[in-house]
């Protein structure tokens, strides 16, 4: 038997003990959001590890501890995996169909918060690590190493210090991320780089209280206007960004992006029918057009909103307050603290110095090259493992981490797991279907044994 065929063998006679495991990781709540459960998740992660002949520590940062775990292999090479053990808050509860934290299997699929993100995910890193053991003898091939943080899903903003403070200890030849899979055709998707994002509250009092509108409409200012107004000034109708500067960094996707960007299978027909869009910013209508503005092109987007009245019927008020939650999506090569400081530089041009920015998080975006040969390896085993050619995605229009371990790990990219469009990840009914689980363990196990053997 190939060393292939019996890493698929193992997989798939454990596929029980490897469905009964991600079940068990998903009964214990970890969210992140009010801390419910993140010590004792992140303590079955690392007695999940431990299990495995790892060494592992949970190191503090400036949030929720990061997990670190490393085992010995017989190459000299090293394989870095990120994931994170922390979720999403499961609200609104009365949508969920069995509650969240009662791992439930129907139809095929593991219903749970955390199925997929990241718990699924994790999970097939576990399985392929079991497969890939068992098939060397009970030793590992090469040396692997673990980063599982607790911070993922509100920003991880201890983690980019962390690993600039943990260089020598995280050191690694190439890294897998934590998400993955196919996407609405079943082909697998290698997904290289991720934007960056800024994100800000901005906010405006005008008053201190509010007031009668029939008086204060007149000649007060109005907090809500001031902030609408200073909202207006950042993009135009055509969705150019009209802070002075704002792209002077961005670099237009290579010769190279837009050919890959051109074997990405349309996703427009799946969006107007998922989404009920009818329209695309811009005019853009599907294709090569559609996938580099959502990816290799920044955005400012208005997240929400709040000022005034907003009950039944009506109330003549004139609100002292008003706030705004607004992302900015960077590509390469736009850093937030710049695009921060544009901001502030352009409200006061514009005469908005009242209106308040605090700065909420953020990430710079980074990315992989595609031509590595660690991405040439993952996209060969993907097309072993799925029987269909792999996509390679040069930027997702998603912000993560990367930056942190691409900067200061000098690694190269690629992700690699379960998930499909439906998996309704961060929403109810969160799922991973348990064929595409054993596919990105499959998928795992085979990447795993074919960086040891380069
Ligand atoms: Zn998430």
């Amino acid at each position: 038997m190939s060393a292939t065929a019996a890493l698929d063998a193992f997989i798939a006679s454990h596929m029980a003990q490897s469905t009964a495991e991600l079940a068990r990781l998903c009964a214990q709540p970890s969210i992140s959001a009010t801390g419910e459960g993140m010590a004792a998740c992140a303590d079955l992660v690392a007695g999940l590890l431990a299990a495995r002949g790892f060494d592992v520590e949970l190191l503090p940062t400036s949030g929720y501890p990061v997990l670190v775990a490393e085992a010995r292999g017989r190459s000299a090479r090293t394989l870095l995996f990120y994931n994170h053990y922390d979720v999403q808050p499961p609200e609104p509860l009365e949508l969920w169909d069995s509650p969240p934290f009662e791992p439930t299997v129907r139809a095929g699929a593991l219903y749970a918060r955390g199925a997929i993100d990241d718990k699924g995910n994790l999970l097939c890193r576990l399985a392929a690590l079991d497969a890939v053991r068992a098939l060397h003898g009970g030793a590992y091939p090469c040396n692997i190493k673990f980063v599982i943080e607790g911070e993922e899903e509100t920003g991880s903003t201890g983690l980019e210090p962390f690993v600039a403070a943990h260089k020598q200890r995280l050191a690694a030849d190439a890294c897998i991320w934590e998400f993955g899979g196919v996407d609405h055709l079943g082909n697998p998707n290698l997904f290289l780089g991720l934007r960056g994002i800024c994100y800000v509250g901005l906010s405006v009092r005008s008053l201190t209280q509010d007031v009668h509108s029939g008086l204060g409409g007149s000649i007060f200012p109005n907090a809500a206007w001031r902030l609408t107004w200073a909202l207006n000034s950042l993009k135009d109708s055509m969705e150019r960004i009209l802070i002075p500067g704002f792209y002077d960094a961005v670099q237009a996707p290579s010769a190279r992006d837009l050919e890959l960007l051109a074997h990405i299978p349309d996703p427009a027909q799946s969006y107007r029918e998922r989404y009920g869009v009818t329209e695309f910013l811009r005019g853009v209508t599907g294709g090569v057009a559609l996938e580099r503005q959502a990816s290799f092109e920044p955005t400012c987007t208005i997240c929400g909103l709040n000022s005034g009245y907003q009950g039944a019927g009506s109330k003549t008020v004139l609100p002292a307050e008003a706030s705004a939650k607004v992302d900015f999506r960077l590509v390469p090569n736009q850093t937030p603290a710049d695009i921060l400081q544009k901001l502030r530089s352009h409200l006061d041009a514009q005469g908005f110095a009242d209106v308040l920015v605090e700065d909420l998080g953020s990430e710079p975006p980074a990315r992989t090259d595609p031509d590595h040969p660690f991405v040439q390896m993952a996209a060969d085993t993907a097309r072993v493992v799925y029987g269909r050619e792999p996509v390679l995605v040069p930027m997702s229009g998603g912000s993560g981490p990367n930056h942190a371990f691409i900067e200061h790990l000098k690694v190269p990219i690629v992700t690699c797991g379960a998930g499909y469009p439906g998996s309704q990840a961060h929403a109810p009914n969160e799922h991973v279907r348990l064929d595409m689980l054993q596919q990105g363990i499959r998928h795992s196990a085979h990447l795993l044994q074919r960086f040891a053997d380069a």
